[in-house]
């Protein structure tokens, strides 16, 4: 079952979304005085262990979207590598990993960026700490899938794709399906993205059990 949902939730304060006090005390240290429309509207559904597909374009807070829904319920059961953020570029993966990092700070979160680029061996070394988040691009991922025979993400509780419309439908095919192969069917799938295009609709037909869907019109 597809559930859309276009109407704006109204909710003004990061205290309405379900959040745990201490992240909200994070959010309101960096700055952070309200939620963005994507945080309002996805932030809570995500807790509540939905699908999510979200859109809204560029600069609209989407990381956050995501990453404090997953800090809130890692720290309920922290083991492995919890989440993989995935992700078409260098840049943006350690942007992301860094919002990761800021929010969880408090309870020693850690992340691993996985990017072209960058030392095979040393990368597999951070991986086999089993670091909570991965953040990655796909190409780099793929390669240690299939290059160390240790290496599991088979107990991921969350996929994200961030700029999924980037990710689906180009030349990351055949690199987001080795990934897609060594994930566990029973798994949260968020992505978000600019716009939602045909792309994310034949790829929302792919996720079994309820979808959550919210697009920022507004702001487009
Ligand atoms: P997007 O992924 O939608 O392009 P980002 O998640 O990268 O946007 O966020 C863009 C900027 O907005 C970041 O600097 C981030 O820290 C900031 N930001 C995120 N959420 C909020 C918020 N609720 N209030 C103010 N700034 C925010
Ligand atoms: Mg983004």
């Amino acid at each position: 079952m597809f559930i859309e949902d276009n109407n704006m939730e109204n909710k003004q304060n990061f205290s309405d979304l379900n959040l745990k006090n201490w992240i909200i005390k994070q959010c309101h240290s960096i700055g952070l005085k309200n939620p963005t429309p994507i945080q309002t509207n996805c932030i809570p559904k995500i807790l509540e262990g939905q699908n999510c597909i979200g859109a809204a374009k560029t600069g609209s807070g989407k990381t956050l979207a995501f990453a404090l829904p997953i800090v809130q319920k890692l720290c309920e059961e922290p083991y492995g590598i919890y989440a993989l953020i995935l992700t078409p570029t260098r840049e943006l993966a350690y942007q992301i990993a860094d919002q990761f990092s800021i929010i969880g700070k408090a309870m020693n979160l850690k992340t691993c960026v996985v990017v072209g680029g960058m030392d095979m061996i040393e990368q597999g070394k951070q991986l086999s700490k089993n670091p909570h988040i991965v953040v990655a691009t796909p190409g780099r991922l793929a390669d240690h899938l299939e290059s160390c025979k240790t290496f599991t993400l088979s107990k991921i509780k969350f996929l994200v794709l961030d700029e999924a419309d980037r990710l689906l439908g180009g030349h990351f095919d055949g690199q987001i399906k080795t990934i897609f192969t060594a994930l566990p069917k029973s798994r949260q799938n968020l992505f978000f993205s600019a716009t939602i295009t045909d792309t994310l609709n034949i790829l929302k037909g792919t996720i079994g059990g309820k979808v959550f869907i919210f697009e920022d019109k507004s702001q487009v």
